[in-house]
C-alpha cells in the first residue's frame, strides 16, 4: 500500500482506495492509504511547527530547495509523466508536458524566494521610521483536482512553501499516484519534518476536515463550484483565508475575418485536448454567420479524424474519459443536449477499444443557442457547442453571457476587433488567436465571477494570498 506522508515519516493506515487506470480497467496503479482523522491531526499539529522553522531557514536554503524539486520534475518529466497519464488518462506528451511545466512552477517560484522586496517610507511624525515587509501566513491547506494532477498541486505547493508557508496537500482520489510522486520529491529535500504532509482520501471526509479545521491560516481549491462553495463557508467560518478556481464556459469566438484553418485547429485543441476536462476548455465556439458553415464542416472532420485510445498508445490524441462516474455524467449531457434541440453533428457515444476503458468520441453540436443548459454548465467532457452570431457585438454578449469567466478567445484578422474583445471580455484571461486552454506559469492565471474567488495564483500575483503584510513603526530616539 502507498503511504501518506505525514508529520515527515511515511505512515499507511487501515483504509484504502484502489487507483485504476481509465484506459485499462484491468490496470490497477495501486492501492494507496486514506488518512485518518487522528493522521490528519498529526500533520496540522506538525506542520505548524516546520513552518516556524522554516520561515527563520535563510533564504537561499528555501530557494535551493524549490530549485532542485523544479528541477527532478523536468528531470523525471517522461516517467513520471507516463505514470500522470496512466492513472488520469491523458495521452502520454500531455502528461510529460505537465509534469514539465509543474517543474517550472517551482523553479519559477525559487526565484521569487530571493524576491520579497519591503517598503522603507517615512513616517508623518518626526523621528519615526515606517517598514512594511511580507511574512509568512502559516499552514496552508491544498486541496486540489484530478485533471491536472501535478500541475496545479505544484502551483499551489511552490509558492505556498517559497513564501515561508507549510503545507498539508489533500490530493483527488482519482489521481494518488501523481501526489505520492510528487510528494517523495519534494520529502527528500532538507526541509523541517512535518513542513509538507500528504494526507489522501475522500474530499469528503479529509478535505472537509482539513479545511474547517482552526490551525489551518489559508486554504487554497481548484475543483467544483458545489465543492467550493462548501469549502469558502467552512473556511468563513474560522475567517480562514481562502482562495478558490472552479469551473467555467469558456468561448472561443470565430469571427468572418478568421482565418478559418487556424479557428478549427483552436477550437479542436482547446474543445478536446485532455478530453475536455479543463477548466479552460472551449465548450462554446461563438461563430459568424457568415462562416459558420464553412467552419462547422471543417470542424466536424477534423473532430472525426481525432484519434480516441489508449494514454499510452503512441498517436492516441484524445485519452478516456477520468472514469465511469465521468463517463455517465458526460452521456447524460449529450441525452441533454436532444432533449434542448441541438443538432449533434458526430461523437457523443460511448466506445470500445482493445482494453476496457471509459472512451468516448468528441462530440460536436450545433443550432444551439446559449440559454441551453448545455452552454450554461461546466460539463468537463469532450464535448463542444457551436452558437450562432450575427456579428461582433452579438458574439462578444454571447462570449460574456455566462455565470463563469475564466477564459475566453477570439479568432479574428482585426487589430480593432481583438483589442475591442479584450476590453469587452468578462473573463479573467483573454486569447487572440490562440486557444482558450493553454497559460503561462510566471503570470497570474484565474477568472472572474463563479470561476475565481479570492486573490488571483500564480506568477507574482501569488505573494498576496501566501503571505501577509506587516507595518512596522520605529522610533529610534536621539543619538548619545
Ligand atoms: P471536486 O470539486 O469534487 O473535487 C476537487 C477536490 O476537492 C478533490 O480533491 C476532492 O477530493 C476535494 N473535495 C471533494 N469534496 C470536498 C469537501 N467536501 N471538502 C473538501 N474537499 C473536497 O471535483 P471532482 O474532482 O469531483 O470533479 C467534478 C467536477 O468538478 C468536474 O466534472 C468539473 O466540472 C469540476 N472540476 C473543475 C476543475 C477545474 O479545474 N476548474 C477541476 C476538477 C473538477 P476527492 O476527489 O478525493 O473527493
Amino acid at each position: 500500500m502507498k503511504p501518506n506522508f505525514i508529520a515527515g515519516e511515511w505512515q499507511s493506515a487501515t483504509d484504502f482506495i484502489e487507483n485504476l487506470n481509465p484506459s485499462d480497467t484491468h490496470d490497477v496503479i495501486g492501492r494507496y492509504a486514506q488518512a485518518s482523522a487522528a493522521q490528519l491531526d498529526a500533520a496540522l499539529d506538525s506542520a505548524r511547527e516546520a513552518q516556524r522553522v522554516w520561515a527563520a531557514t535563510g533564504l537561499e536554503a528555501r530557494a535551493n530547495v524549490l530549485d532542485a524539486v523544479g528541477r527532478e520534475l523536468m528531470a523525471r518529466s517522461g516517467e513520471l509523466g507516463e505514470l500522470l497519464s496512466r492513472e488520469e488518462g491523458k495521452p502520454r506528451a500531455e502528461g510529460v508536458g505537465e509534469v514539465y511545466r509543474a517543474g517550472q512552477f517551482f523553479t519559477w517560484f525559487a526565484g521569487e524566494v530571493l524576491r520579497q522586496p519591503g517598503d522603507a517610507v517615512a513616517s508623518v511624525r518626526a523621528g519615526v521610521d515606517v517598514d512594511v515587509r511580507r511574512e509568512p501566513i502559516g499552514v496552508v491547506a491544498v486541496v486540489s483536482p484530478w485533471n491536472f494532477p501535478i500541475a496545479t498541486a505544484s502551483w499551489k505547493i511552490a509558492p505556498a512553501l517559497a513564501f515561508g508557508n507549510a503545507v498539508v496537500w489533500k490530493p483527488a482520489n482519482l489521481t494518488p499516484a501523481s501526489a505520492v510522486a510528487l510528494t517523495e520529491i519534494i520529502a527528500r529535500q532538507a526541509i523541517p519534518k512535518g513542513l509538507m504532509s500528504l494526507v489522501m482520501g475522500s474530499g469528503r471526509q479529509v478535505g472537509q476536515r482539513l479545511v474547517e479545521d482552526p490551525r489551518v491560516a489559508a486554504v487554497t481549491f481548484t475543483g467544483s463550484l458545489e465543492v467550493g462553495r462548501g469549502v469558502a463557508a467552512a473556511a468563513v467560518r474560522n475567517l480562514t483565508r481562502v482562495q478558490m478556481e472552479m469551473g467555467s464556459k469558456n468561448a472561443l469566438v470565430v469571427m468572418d475575418d478568421a482565418d478559418l484553418d487556424l479557428a478549427v485547429s483552436l477550437a479542436v485543441n482547446g474543445a478536446f485536448g485532455g478530453t475536455g476536462q479543463k477548466c479552460t476548455a472551449s465548450s462554446r465556439l461563438v461563430v459568424h454567420n457568415r462562416v459558420h458553415d464553412a467552419f462547422v464542416e471543417k470542424l466536424v472532420a477534423r473532430t472525426l479524424e481525432l484519434k480516441v485510445g489508449h494514454a499510452l498508445q503512441a498517436g492516441t490524441q484524445i485519452g478516456p474519459v477520468v472514469s465511469e462516474q465521468q463517463l455517465e455524467a458526460n452521456l447524460a449531457y449529450v441525452e441533454l443536449a436532444a432533449q434542448e434541440g441541438a443538432t449533434r453533428l458526430c461523437g457523443g457515444t460511448r466506445v470500445e477499444r482493445e482494453t476496457p476503458g471509459y472512451y468516448m468520441e468528441p462530440a460536436v453540436f450545433a443550432r444551439t443557442h446559449n440559454a441551453m443548459r448545455i452552454n450554461q454548465e461546466e460539463m468537463f467532457a469532450p464535448i463542444t457547442c457551436v452558437i450562432r452570431a450575427d456579428d461582433f457585438d452579438e458574439a462578444v454578449d454571447i462570449a460574456n453571457d455566462t455565470p463563469f469567466g475564466l477564459t475566453a478567445g477570439i479568432v479574428t484578422r482585426s487589430l480593432a476587433r481583438a483589442s475591442a474583445f479584450r476590453e469587452r471580455s468578462r473573463s479573467g484571461c483573454v486569447m487572440v488567436n490562440l486557444a482558450t486552454a493553454g497559460t503561462d506559469y510566471h503570470v497570474p492565471f484565474g477568472g472572474t465571477r463563479q470561476s475565481s474567488y479570492g486573490p488571483r495564483e500564480q506568477g507574482r500575483y501569488a505573494v498576496e494570498f501566501y503571505t501577509t503584510v506587516k507595518t512596522s513603526y520605529i522610533h529610534a530616539g536621539e543619538a548619545e
